[in-house]
């Protein structure tokens, strides 16, 4: 608290501190934390850990809090390395060098220390419409301008390579965010737009973040943009642990890059920004990878089943490569959001007008949520 003398009296008159002025009466960014029986607002995992993981994590954790007087690995090498080993399997690409790897408090954090090292004032960062919420807050929070262009239309959203090269040509972004899939629409990227853009982005000096969040959700032959990384010293592909591994609450995200691209984000970071819990959660997790990842099999499973549910209801709806579909309302959608709730489904009302966006459960939240909306949307 500023104190100052009062013009009037001796009395002194307190100020409060003064935030800064593009933050004044801004709302936190979040969906709202509803206790309801089917969660299906924010794209997590709805198995919980099985009880071999749980113990497991039990028996990790303990392990890490008898080291807890200690400041973790800053470094977190092991945690590198099983994930280098973890992304073999899972993208079929030659094992990522340990320095080509860096993790964070969810991949969240991860952007924000990409816009900390390589955005900022003068410098814009470019993404596409409809996009995931949280980007325009990394933008804000470092001081960076945030451009947009649009994705193609409803029901595909696709994004072609020339609409990208022709953003990036108008704004020479310091930043161009693309996410395969996207969210809220489901989309995945063609390799061809992500060589285009990384090109682009070259040619002065950009970065390319290619958000893969739901990666793991993507359908079979739809490649990874990990592949392109040997070609491109530009791009940076991002991952999390909080969907494909059902750990959303443990806040574990990580991107591969270039080396340098690590070492400019190592600049930015909090020392010791990855505690000895989390580094302990996230190698318990992954030692558990092919049983996690046959939940991902039978989510994208039941991906598909939903979706080809509501196409046959007669929604327009966007493809999905993701562990969410976006889908068009035959009524109000807020309406049909507030009705869906009132029976105990939880949804998103995100995405162009008229859309809304529902995360894939487990096979009963999927039935609640079919049954429901054919009460809360009629045709
Ligand atoms: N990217 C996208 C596209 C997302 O949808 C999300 C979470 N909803 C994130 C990044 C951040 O996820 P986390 O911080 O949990 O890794």
């Amino acid at each position: 608290m500023g104190v100052m003398p009062s013009a009037a009296s001796d009395a002194p008159l307190t100020i409060g501190p003064t935030v800064r002025d593009d933050l004044v009466g801004l709302e936190p960014y979040g969906a709202p934390q509803l206790d309801v029986p089917h969660p299906l607002n924010v794209n997590e995992n709805p198995f919980p850990p099985s009880d071999a993981l749980a113990a497991d994590l039990g028996r990790a954790v303990e392990a890490a809090a008898r080291g807890l007087n200690r400041y973790p690995d800053r470094e977190f090498h092991d945690l590198r390395a099983d994930l280098a080993k973890y992304l073999v399997v899972e993208s079929g690409i030659p094992a990522p060098p340990e320095d080509s790897i860096w993790v964070a408090n969810g991949s969240n954090e991860i952007m924000q220390q990409l816009f900390q090292a390589f955005g900022g004032p003068g410098r814009s960062a470019l993404s596409f419409t409809p996009h995931y919420s949280m980007y325009p807050e990394y933008a804000r929070d470092t001081f960076t301008a945030w451009v947009t262009a649009a994705r193609g239309p409803a029901p595909d959203f696709a994004l072609d390579a020339r609409t990208v090269t022709a953003a990036i040509a108008a704004h020479r972004p310091a930043i161009v965010l693309l996410t395969s899939p996207n969210n809220p629409t489901g989309t995945a990227l063609d390799l061809d737009v992500v060589r285009a853009a990384a090109a682009a982005q070259a040619r002065h000096g950009g970065l390319l973040i290619v958000d893969e969040a739901y990666g793991e959700f993507r359908r079979d032959g739809v490649p990874s943009a990990l592949t392109l990384l040997p070609e491109h010293p530009g791009l940076v592909v991002t991952r999390t642990m909080s969907k494909a591994f059902a750990l959303a609450g443990a806040r574990i995200g990580y991107l591969v890059a270039d080396p340098a691209i690590v070492d400019a984000v190592r600049i930015v970071r909090l020392p010791y920004h990855l505690s000895g819990i989390t580094q302990a959660v996230a190698r318990t997790a992954l030692a558990h990878g092919t049983e996690l990842l046959s939940q991902v099999a039978l989510l994208r499973d039941e991906r598909d089943a939903l979706a080809a549910d509501l196409a046959a209801r007669g929604h327009d709806l966007a493809p999905s490569d993701a562990n969410f579909i976006l889908f068009r309302t035959f009524t109000d959608r807020q309406a049909v959001f507030e009705r869906l709730l009132e029976r105990g489904v939880l949804i998103r009302v995100v995405g162009p007008e008229g859309w809304l966006r529902v995360s894939v459960g487990t096979p009963d939240d999927n039935l609640a949520f079919r049954r429901a909306l054919e009460e809360a949307d009629p045709r």
